[in-house]
Protein backbone atom coordinates (compact mmCIF):
# COMPACT_ATOMS: atom_id res chain seq x y z
CA UNK A 1 0.00 0.00 0.00
CA UNK A 2 0.71 3.55 -0.53
CA UNK A 3 0.87 6.44 1.76
CA UNK A 4 -2.75 8.03 1.39
CA UNK A 5 -4.19 4.25 1.14
CA UNK A 6 -2.37 3.22 4.28
CA UNK A 7 -3.54 6.28 6.29
CA UNK A 8 -7.22 5.45 5.46
CA UNK A 9 -6.72 1.31 5.56
CA UNK A 10 -3.97 0.09 7.49
CA UNK A 11 -4.41 -1.54 10.67
CA UNK A 12 -8.37 -0.91 10.66
CA UNK A 13 -10.87 -3.61 8.74
CA UNK A 14 -15.07 -3.82 8.91
CA UNK A 15 -15.93 -4.84 12.17
CA UNK A 16 -17.21 -8.66 12.29
CA UNK A 17 -19.84 -8.54 14.49
CA UNK A 18 -22.27 -5.75 12.70
CA UNK A 19 -20.16 -4.68 9.87
CA UNK A 20 -19.82 -1.01 10.87
CA UNK A 21 -17.51 0.62 8.54
CA UNK A 22 -15.62 2.19 11.27
CA UNK A 23 -13.85 0.90 14.16
CA UNK A 24 -15.42 0.95 17.53
CA UNK A 25 -14.76 2.70 20.61
CA UNK A 26 -14.24 -0.45 22.57
CA UNK A 27 -14.91 1.18 25.96
CA UNK A 28 -14.34 -1.64 27.90
CA UNK A 29 -11.03 -2.23 30.37
CA UNK A 30 -11.77 -6.13 30.57
CA UNK A 31 -12.63 -9.33 28.18
CA UNK A 32 -15.07 -12.46 29.04
CA UNK A 33 -12.85 -15.32 29.11
CA UNK A 34 -14.15 -19.00 27.71
CA UNK A 35 -12.04 -20.84 29.63
CA UNK A 36 -9.31 -19.88 31.92
CA UNK A 37 -6.91 -18.39 29.29
CA UNK A 38 -9.21 -19.07 26.58
CA UNK A 39 -9.65 -15.66 25.10
CA UNK A 40 -9.57 -14.02 21.86
CA UNK A 41 -6.28 -12.30 22.10
CA UNK A 42 -7.86 -9.38 24.58
CA UNK A 43 -7.52 -9.79 28.44
CA UNK A 44 -7.43 -6.40 30.07
CA UNK A 45 -7.08 -2.76 28.35
CA UNK A 46 -3.83 -1.65 30.11
CA UNK A 47 -2.09 -4.55 28.19
CA UNK A 48 -4.54 -4.23 24.50
CA UNK A 49 -7.49 -2.79 23.53
CA UNK A 50 -8.75 -3.10 20.17
CA UNK A 51 -9.49 0.68 19.55
CA UNK A 52 -5.80 0.76 21.02
CA UNK A 53 -4.29 -2.03 18.57
CA UNK A 54 -5.97 -0.62 15.33
CA UNK A 55 -4.41 2.62 15.90
CA UNK A 56 -1.43 0.91 16.48
CA UNK A 57 -0.76 -1.20 13.82
CA UNK A 58 -2.18 2.03 11.13
CA UNK A 59 0.78 4.62 12.80
CA UNK A 60 3.69 1.17 12.02
CA UNK A 61 2.30 1.24 8.89
CA UNK A 62 2.65 5.01 8.02
CA UNK A 63 5.88 4.64 9.04
CA UNK A 64 7.15 1.55 7.72
CA UNK A 65 7.66 -0.61 10.67
CA UNK A 66 6.40 -3.45 12.33
CA UNK A 67 5.48 -2.72 15.68
CA UNK A 68 3.56 0.41 17.14
CA UNK A 69 2.86 1.05 20.94
CA UNK A 70 0.25 4.49 21.73
CA UNK A 71 0.78 6.29 24.84
CA UNK A 72 -1.26 8.57 27.35
CA UNK A 73 1.20 11.66 25.93
CA UNK A 74 4.34 12.00 23.87
CA UNK A 75 6.39 12.26 27.34
CA UNK A 76 4.83 8.83 28.23
CA UNK A 77 6.48 7.23 24.92
CA UNK A 78 9.52 9.55 25.58
CA UNK A 79 9.37 8.28 29.36
CA UNK A 80 9.29 4.71 27.84
CA UNK A 81 11.89 4.52 25.66
CA UNK A 82 14.51 6.22 28.74
CA UNK A 83 13.21 3.18 30.64
CA UNK A 84 15.04 0.63 28.38
CA UNK A 85 18.05 1.86 29.51
CA UNK A 86 19.82 1.31 32.63
CA UNK A 87 21.59 3.30 35.45
CA UNK A 88 25.42 4.67 33.91
CA UNK A 89 24.29 4.75 30.54
CA UNK A 90 24.85 7.49 28.56
CA UNK A 91 22.69 9.19 26.18
CA UNK A 92 23.34 11.91 23.52
CA UNK A 93 20.98 14.72 22.19
CA UNK A 94 20.62 17.76 20.70
CA UNK A 95 21.04 21.27 22.32
CA UNK A 96 17.80 22.66 20.89
CA UNK A 97 15.93 19.75 22.14
CA UNK A 98 11.80 20.09 22.90
CA UNK A 99 11.42 21.81 26.33
CA UNK A 100 9.38 19.05 27.63
CA UNK A 101 12.37 16.37 26.66
CA UNK A 102 15.00 18.34 27.99
CA UNK A 103 12.73 18.41 31.30
CA UNK A 104 12.17 14.82 31.47
CA UNK A 105 15.80 13.59 30.36
CA UNK A 106 17.07 15.91 33.34
CA UNK A 107 14.63 16.62 36.33
CA UNK A 108 13.68 12.83 36.04
CA UNK A 109 16.12 10.42 34.68
CA UNK A 110 19.44 12.31 35.55
CA UNK A 111 17.96 10.94 39.34
CA UNK A 112 18.50 7.47 38.27
CA UNK A 113 21.98 7.55 37.09
CA UNK A 114 21.42 7.99 33.63
CA UNK A 115 23.89 10.98 31.71
CA UNK A 116 22.85 13.32 28.74
CA UNK A 117 24.72 14.98 26.65
CA UNK A 118 23.50 18.23 24.44
CA UNK A 119 25.21 18.90 21.49
CA UNK A 120 24.52 21.06 18.50
CA UNK A 121 23.87 17.73 16.17
CA UNK A 122 23.60 19.59 13.21
CA UNK A 123 27.51 18.90 13.04
CA UNK A 124 28.11 15.14 13.36
CA UNK A 125 31.47 15.51 14.58
CA UNK A 126 30.43 17.09 18.14
CA UNK A 127 28.00 13.51 18.74
CA UNK A 128 31.35 11.73 17.94
CA UNK A 129 33.43 13.56 20.45
CA UNK A 130 30.49 12.38 23.04
CA UNK A 131 30.71 8.60 22.02
CA UNK A 132 31.67 6.37 24.53
CA UNK A 133 31.49 2.33 25.58
CA UNK A 134 28.56 4.02 28.02
CA UNK A 135 26.44 5.80 24.94
CA UNK A 136 23.47 3.22 24.97
CA UNK A 137 21.04 5.90 22.78
CA UNK A 138 20.83 8.89 20.57
CA UNK A 139 18.03 10.98 20.61
CA UNK A 140 17.36 13.09 17.28
CA UNK A 141 14.44 15.83 17.16
CA UNK A 142 14.87 17.50 13.56
CA UNK A 143 13.59 19.68 12.37
CA UNK A 144 14.03 21.07 15.60
CA UNK A 145 11.58 24.09 17.59
CA UNK A 146 11.62 26.71 17.38
CA UNK A 147 15.00 27.48 15.00
CA UNK A 148 13.96 24.58 12.67
CA UNK A 149 17.19 23.12 12.45
CA UNK A 150 17.68 19.92 10.57
CA UNK A 151 20.20 17.07 11.82
CA UNK A 152 21.21 14.44 9.19
CA UNK A 153 19.07 11.12 10.38
CA UNK A 154 21.66 8.84 8.23
CA UNK A 155 24.65 10.43 9.22
CA UNK A 156 22.99 9.86 13.38
CA UNK A 157 21.93 5.92 12.07
CA UNK A 158 25.80 5.30 11.23
CA UNK A 159 27.50 7.01 14.29
CA UNK A 160 24.88 4.92 16.43
CA UNK A 161 25.50 1.08 15.03
CA UNK A 162 29.37 2.10 14.89
CA UNK A 163 28.98 2.42 18.65
CA UNK A 164 26.31 -0.29 19.36
CA UNK A 165 23.71 2.50 20.55
CA UNK A 166 19.99 2.74 19.53
CA UNK A 167 18.73 5.64 17.17
CA UNK A 168 15.59 7.18 18.36
CA UNK A 169 14.26 9.73 16.43
CA UNK A 170 11.39 12.65 17.66
CA UNK A 171 9.83 12.53 14.18
CA UNK A 172 6.69 14.94 15.70
CA UNK A 173 7.34 18.02 13.17
CA UNK A 174 8.13 15.84 10.18
CA UNK A 175 5.19 13.16 10.24
CA UNK A 176 5.72 9.85 8.47
CA UNK A 177 3.94 12.32 5.06
CA UNK A 178 7.14 14.41 5.12
CA UNK A 179 10.14 12.32 6.70
CA UNK A 180 10.64 7.70 7.66
CA UNK A 181 13.67 7.91 9.80
CA UNK A 182 13.35 4.01 10.62
CA UNK A 183 13.82 3.91 6.61
CA UNK A 184 17.05 6.14 7.19
CA UNK A 185 18.31 3.58 10.02
CA UNK A 186 16.86 4.62 12.58
CA UNK A 187 15.57 1.81 15.64
CA UNK A 188 12.66 3.63 17.01
CA UNK A 189 10.74 6.81 15.53
CA UNK A 190 8.71 8.68 18.69
CA UNK A 191 5.63 10.93 17.53
CA UNK A 192 3.70 13.34 20.13
CA UNK A 193 0.35 12.25 18.47
CA UNK A 194 -0.91 15.76 20.08
CA UNK A 195 0.04 17.32 17.01
CA UNK A 196 0.32 16.64 13.12
CA UNK A 197 -1.15 12.88 13.68
CA UNK A 198 -3.96 14.02 15.54
CA UNK A 199 -4.03 17.00 14.05
CA UNK A 200 -7.22 18.38 15.45
CA UNK A 201 -5.96 19.65 18.72
CA UNK A 202 -8.40 17.52 21.06
CA UNK A 203 -6.43 15.13 22.34
CA UNK A 204 -2.58 14.59 24.05
CA UNK A 205 -1.35 11.16 22.90
CA UNK A 206 2.29 9.74 22.19
CA UNK A 207 3.30 7.06 19.77
CA UNK A 208 6.26 4.47 19.36
CA UNK A 209 7.80 2.75 16.17
CA UNK A 210 10.31 -0.02 15.36
CA UNK A 211 10.99 -2.79 13.56
CA UNK A 212 13.40 -4.30 15.96
CA UNK A 213 11.77 -7.53 17.48
CA UNK A 214 14.19 -7.28 20.65
CA UNK A 215 13.44 -3.28 21.15
CA UNK A 216 9.78 -3.79 20.50
CA UNK A 217 9.35 -6.42 23.03
CA UNK A 218 10.83 -4.35 25.30
CA UNK A 219 8.50 -1.64 24.58
CA UNK A 220 5.29 -3.46 25.05
CA UNK A 221 7.20 -4.58 28.78
CA UNK A 222 7.29 -1.25 29.94
CA UNK A 223 3.94 -0.11 28.33
CA UNK A 224 2.18 -2.48 30.09
CA UNK A 225 4.28 -2.23 33.19
CA UNK A 226 4.30 1.37 33.78
CA UNK A 227 0.88 1.87 32.45
CA UNK A 228 0.93 5.02 30.57
CA UNK A 229 -1.34 4.06 27.94
CA UNK A 230 -3.83 6.18 25.93
CA UNK A 231 -7.72 5.46 25.97
CA UNK A 232 -10.27 4.01 23.60
CA UNK A 233 -12.05 7.20 22.69
CA UNK A 234 -8.51 9.10 21.93
CA UNK A 235 -7.66 6.06 19.51
CA UNK A 236 -10.67 6.71 17.90
CA UNK A 237 -10.58 10.69 17.65
CA UNK A 238 -6.71 10.02 16.25
CA UNK A 239 -7.76 7.08 13.82
CA UNK A 240 -10.28 9.29 12.21
CA UNK A 241 -7.59 12.60 12.17
CA UNK A 242 -5.58 9.96 10.59
CA UNK A 243 -7.10 9.26 7.44
CA UNK A 244 -6.62 13.06 6.44
CA UNK A 245 -2.96 13.37 7.65
CA UNK A 246 -1.74 13.34 3.32
CA UNK A 247 -4.47 15.54 2.21
CA UNK A 248 -3.87 17.94 5.59
CA UNK A 249 -0.42 17.77 5.38
CA UNK A 250 0.08 18.57 1.48
CA UNK A 251 -2.01 22.02 2.51
CA UNK A 252 0.00 22.64 5.85
CA UNK A 253 3.41 22.95 2.99
CA UNK A 254 1.83 25.22 0.61
CA UNK A 255 0.52 27.65 2.84
CA UNK A 256 3.77 26.95 4.64
CA UNK A 257 5.99 28.17 1.71
CA UNK A 258 3.81 30.63 0.87
CA UNK A 259 4.21 32.15 4.29
CA UNK A 260 7.54 32.15 4.44
CA UNK A 261 8.17 33.67 1.23
CA UNK A 262 5.72 36.33 2.54
CA UNK A 263 7.75 37.02 5.65
CA UNK A 264 10.94 36.70 3.56
CA UNK A 265 10.08 39.69 1.49
CA UNK A 266 8.57 42.01 4.84
CA UNK A 267 10.54 45.06 5.36
CA UNK A 268 9.98 44.59 9.30
CA UNK A 269 10.81 40.95 9.64
CA UNK A 270 14.54 40.03 9.97
CA UNK A 271 15.07 36.21 9.43
CA UNK A 272 12.99 33.76 8.59
CA UNK A 273 13.79 29.87 9.76
CA UNK A 274 12.46 27.56 7.46
CA UNK A 275 14.07 24.54 5.99
CA UNK A 276 12.74 24.96 2.47
CA UNK A 277 14.71 28.08 1.60
CA UNK A 278 17.71 27.10 -0.09
CA UNK A 279 19.84 29.44 2.22
CA UNK A 280 19.04 27.65 5.29
CA UNK A 281 22.07 25.94 6.59
CA UNK A 282 20.73 22.54 6.26
CA UNK A 283 18.37 22.35 3.38
CA UNK A 284 20.67 19.87 1.76
CA UNK A 285 20.28 17.63 3.96
CA UNK A 286 16.23 18.44 4.42
CA UNK A 287 15.81 18.21 0.91
CA UNK A 288 17.55 14.51 0.95
CA UNK A 289 15.62 12.88 4.09
CA UNK A 290 12.37 15.04 3.84
CA UNK A 291 9.49 14.92 0.81
CA UNK A 292 8.81 18.56 1.80
CA UNK A 293 9.47 21.42 4.25
CA UNK A 294 6.33 21.67 6.32
CA UNK A 295 4.42 24.34 7.56
CA UNK A 296 6.34 25.02 10.49
CA UNK A 297 7.69 28.70 10.54
CA UNK A 298 10.05 30.96 13.00
CA UNK A 299 10.80 34.44 12.43
CA UNK A 300 12.72 37.65 14.22
CA UNK A 301 11.82 41.35 13.36
CA UNK A 302 13.89 44.50 12.30
CA UNK A 303 15.36 45.72 15.71
CA UNK A 304 14.58 42.56 17.73
CA UNK A 305 12.04 44.16 19.87
CA UNK A 306 10.27 42.28 22.92
CA UNK A 307 7.14 45.12 22.45
CA UNK A 308 7.08 44.24 19.10
CA UNK A 309 6.80 40.62 18.69
CA UNK A 310 4.07 40.84 21.99
CA UNK A 311 2.15 43.09 19.78
CA UNK A 312 2.19 41.15 16.59
CA UNK A 313 1.15 38.09 18.56
CA UNK A 314 -1.61 39.67 20.12
CA UNK A 315 -2.93 41.72 16.46
CA UNK A 316 -3.35 38.67 14.50
CA UNK A 317 -6.79 37.78 14.60
CA UNK A 318 -6.92 34.53 13.02
CA UNK A 319 -3.51 32.85 14.08
CA UNK A 320 -4.46 31.94 17.65
CA UNK A 321 -1.90 32.70 20.45
CA UNK A 322 -1.33 29.35 22.05
CA UNK A 323 1.06 26.72 22.69
CA UNK A 324 1.06 23.60 20.80
CA UNK A 325 1.24 22.63 16.89
CA UNK A 326 0.25 20.25 14.31
CA UNK A 327 -3.59 21.14 14.15
CA UNK A 328 -5.72 22.60 11.46
CA UNK A 329 -6.05 26.11 12.57
CA UNK A 330 -2.92 28.22 12.60
CA UNK A 331 -1.36 29.30 15.72
CA UNK A 332 1.29 31.37 16.62
CA UNK A 333 3.57 31.98 19.76
CA UNK A 334 6.40 33.69 21.12
CA UNK A 335 9.45 31.15 22.46
CA UNK A 336 11.18 33.94 24.67
CA UNK A 337 8.43 34.45 26.93
CA UNK A 338 6.10 31.17 26.18
CA UNK A 339 7.69 27.67 25.75
CA UNK A 340 11.66 29.05 25.96
CA UNK A 341 10.97 31.20 28.99
CA UNK A 342 12.44 29.32 31.53
CA UNK A 343 15.88 28.97 29.75
CA UNK A 344 18.20 32.18 30.71
CA UNK A 345 18.41 34.77 28.16
CA UNK A 346 22.03 34.56 27.37
CA UNK A 347 21.66 30.55 27.13
CA UNK A 348 18.52 30.96 24.68
CA UNK A 349 20.34 33.72 22.57
CA UNK A 350 22.83 31.43 21.83
CA UNK A 351 20.67 29.07 20.24
CA UNK A 352 18.61 32.03 18.25
CA UNK A 353 15.36 32.39 20.55
CA UNK A 354 15.61 36.07 20.36
CA UNK A 355 13.42 38.65 21.99
CA UNK A 356 11.31 39.35 18.90
CA UNK A 357 11.87 35.68 17.84
CA UNK A 358 7.87 34.22 16.87
CA UNK A 359 7.10 30.79 15.67
CA UNK A 360 3.93 29.80 13.61
CA UNK A 361 1.91 26.54 12.74
CA UNK A 362 0.66 27.36 10.03
CA UNK A 363 -2.71 25.48 9.32
CA UNK A 364 -4.89 24.71 6.73
CA UNK A 365 -7.00 27.63 6.14
CA UNK A 366 -7.54 29.71 2.66
CA UNK A 367 -3.56 30.98 2.75
CA UNK A 368 -4.97 34.93 1.25
CA UNK A 369 -6.85 35.41 4.76
CA UNK A 370 -3.43 33.88 6.68
CA UNK A 371 -1.29 36.54 4.87
CA UNK A 372 -3.62 39.21 5.21
CA UNK A 373 -3.71 38.59 8.89
CA UNK A 374 0.29 38.49 9.29
CA UNK A 375 0.25 41.99 7.15
CA UNK A 376 -2.49 43.70 9.20
CA UNK A 377 -0.62 42.67 12.24
CA UNK A 378 3.08 43.56 10.74
CA UNK A 379 2.05 46.87 9.46
C1 LIG B 1 4.69 18.34 21.96
C2 LIG B 1 5.97 17.66 21.71
C3 LIG B 1 6.44 16.63 22.54
C4 LIG B 1 5.67 16.18 23.77
O1 LIG B 1 4.47 15.58 23.45
P1 LIG B 1 3.15 15.66 24.40
O2 LIG B 1 2.13 14.96 23.60
O3 LIG B 1 2.87 17.12 24.63
O4 LIG B 1 3.49 14.96 25.67
C5 LIG B 1 7.64 16.01 22.21
N1 LIG B 1 8.36 16.41 21.14
C6 LIG B 1 7.94 17.40 20.32
C7 LIG B 1 8.79 17.78 19.15
C8 LIG B 1 6.75 18.06 20.57
O5 LIG B 1 6.36 19.06 19.77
Amino acid sequence: MKFATKTIHAGVHPDESTGAIMTPIYQTSTYVQDGVGNHKGYEYSRTLNPTRHALEKNIAALENGKYGACFGSGLAAIDCVIKMLNPGDEVISTNDLYGGTFRIFKTIFEKYGIKFHFVGMTDPKAVEEKINDKTKLIWVETPTNPMMNIVDIEAMSKIAKSANAMLCVDNTFATPYLQNPLDLGADIVMHSVTKYLGGHSDVVMGALVTSDDQIAKEIYRIQNSSGAVTAPMDSFLVLRGIKTLHLRMQRHCENGEKIARFLLDHPKVDKVYWPGFEFHPNHDVAKQQMRGFGGMISFSLIGDSLEDAHNIVKKVKLFALAESLGGVESLIGHPATMTHASIPKEEREKTGVTDSLIRLSVGVEDVEDLINDLKQALD
